[in-house]
């Protein structure tokens, strides 16, 4: 049997890891556009407070999966998958153009979600969700640093993204203002009490949060970008942090049917039976999507044990929650996940 896996984050680098644990023979094809090997996507939010962030981060280069027997195809685009023929198209460097499958399992993950208003001005900020957006920040952040200057950052969107980014910019040195749409920073996974203390943390540790701020546009200024709420304000960089988006295109595109991410039954599997999806993009059948870490590695090897024979009933969400990696916050109440 020919297992292909689109993506290398952790749902697809998990599964495939465990499943060459339980199967010795069948083939394991990982298709990925990173380049850089399998990294930690949450070390993202401490990309500038830590000086040796874009090693560090890596935690598996791809020639140690295929010392353990799993093809990596890297630096390649997935563009199409064709149902009936059993197989995907790809595009890039590697002499494949179509791989065949026997199961296909989907982990293409999320992108950043730039709310409609925005995407004429995608040219003028930036988004951090991938380990190449570090990078272009980092080199922009340079720029700054090497005139020993600090750049001065506006980010949009106070959720746990947008609230680790101004903390770590803030640590190491940057000026950064945060605008948030609504009256609490982080309304959807804190507490009233916790969103009033994150508050505070952020404005200690020199952060200027602007609540309740519609951004309506953004205009750029020779070497400056102005941000325009009901006042206009200038800065050197500018963030958007409004969320994430599963990326449904390739499941949309071969007529596999998908909602807010591509719907998957509990056993993992989407409306064509030789397809799977997990991680980021699978949307359950209760409507919710596990976006993060520990749920998705437990989808990963749940799935393995599944292919393998080794598990009957379906996937049942583990107990979990998660922390804002925010520098000196603690919440007192549990997060809403
Ligand atoms: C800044 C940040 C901080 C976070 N912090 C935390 C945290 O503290 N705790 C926590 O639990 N979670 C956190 N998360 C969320 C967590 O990182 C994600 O839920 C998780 O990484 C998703 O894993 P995944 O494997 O589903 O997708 P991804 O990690 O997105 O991996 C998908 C991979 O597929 C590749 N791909 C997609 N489409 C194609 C294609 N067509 N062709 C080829 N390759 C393709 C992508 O390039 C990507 O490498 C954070 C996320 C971010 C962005």
């Amino acid at each position: 049997m020919h297992i292909v896996i689109i993506g290398s984050g952790v749902a697809g680098v998990s599964f495939a890891e465990k499943y060459r644990a339980l199967s010795a023979d069948d083939d394991i094809t990982l298709v990925t556009r990173e380049h850089d090997g399998y990294y930690s996507r949450p070390l993202l939010s401490r990309g500038f407070s830590k000086a040796d962030i874009e090693q560090s981060i890596i935690l598996k280069p791809f020639d140690k999966l295929r010392e353990n027997n799993i093809n990596v195809l890297c630096g390649v685009e997935v563009t199409a998958i064709n149902r009936v023929g059993k197989s995907i198209a790809i595009n890039g460097s590697c002499q494949e153009k179509e791989l065949q499958y026997d199961k296909l399992i989907l982990a293409p993950g999320s992108s950043a979600f730039i709310p409609p208003p925005f995407r004429l001005y995608e040219k003028l900020f930036f988004s951090l969700n991938s380990l190449v957006d570090l990078k272009a920040l980092r080199k922009f952040r340079q720029g700054f640093l090497s005139q020993n200057q600090r750049p001065d950052w506006a980010i949009v969107g106070g959720g746990l993204i947008g609230c680790e980014v101004a903390s770590d910019l803030a640590a190491a040195g940057d000026k950064v203002t945060l605008f948030h749409a609504v009256d609490r920073l982080m309304e959807r996974q804190l507490a009233a009490e916790d969103s009033a203390l994150l508050l505070k943390v952020l404005q200690d540790s020199g952060v200027k949060v602007l609540l309740n701020q519609a951004v309506q546009e953004f205009i750029k200024e020779e070497d400056k970008v102005c941000v325009r709420t009901e006042v206009t304000a200038e800065f050197d960089g500018l963030i958007v942090a409004c969320g994430f988006k599963p990326r449904t295109e390739l499941a949309e595109l071969a007529g596999l049917e998908t909602g807010r991410g591509i719907k998957v039954t509990p056993y993992l599997q989407t409306s064509d039976e030789s397809i799977y999806a997990l991680g980021d993009v699978a949307e359950l059948p209760n409507g919710k999507l596990y976006a993060f870490i520990l749920p998705i590695r437990s989808q990963a090897l749940w799935l393995a044990e599944f292919l393998a024979g080794q598990k009957q009933d379906g996937w049942t969400p583990p107990v979990f929650t998660t922390k804002a990696k925010v520098h000196g916050f603690e919440a007192v109440h549990p997060y809403n996940v």
